[in-house]
């Protein structure tokens, strides 16, 4: 008897492998189109889409050696197949890829994010760099207050 995940082509994690929750959702979207429910997984909303420029402007590439598995759908692409090339070399299926994208705009297996339209995120995504930065003295000051 095959369980669900052997059915899926989904393996069990290697040793030292940690679960990458943003490609399941990308295999689940593909597959069942569970978008919505998978949006408030966790409460973790997921980044705007990609930019409709950057979805435009991804890199095609033929594929020239065997061996290469689309990390979306798991199937091994095949000699002379075009693939979509995100900017952080991982490579898809455009049938993979692209809907995932019009979605959200993290790469499912890195999550580098490309480009989006959203204005409001885009000026989080900068807020977000310097807050990092300012975490180090808010804890300090948070320590200095309480304790
Ligand atoms: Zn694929
Ligand atoms: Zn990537």
């Amino acid at each position: 008897m095959t369980d669900y995940f052997s059915e899926m082509g989904w393996r069990e994690l290697r040793d030292g492998e940690t679960p990458n929750q943003l490609l399941h959702l990308a295999r689940l979207f593909r597959d069942f189109n569970m978008f919505q429910e998978l949006n408030s997984l966790n409460g973790e909303n997921l980044p705007p889409a990609a930019s409709k420029a950057a979805i435009e402007a991804l890199e095609q590439e033929v594929i020239e050696t065997s061996g290469i598995q689309c990390p979306v759908c798991l199937k091994e692409h095949s000699i002379g197949e075009a693939v979509k090339k995100l900017p952080c070399a991982h490579k898809y299926h455009a049938e993979c890829i692209l809907p995932w994208l019009a979605k959200t705009n993290s790469c499912p297996l890195c999550r580098y994010e490309l480009p989006t339209d959203d204005d409001d995120y885009e000026a989080w995504r900068k807020e977000k760099k310097r807050a990092k930065d300012r975490e180090a003295d808010i804890e300090n000051l948070h320590n200095s207050m309480f304790s």
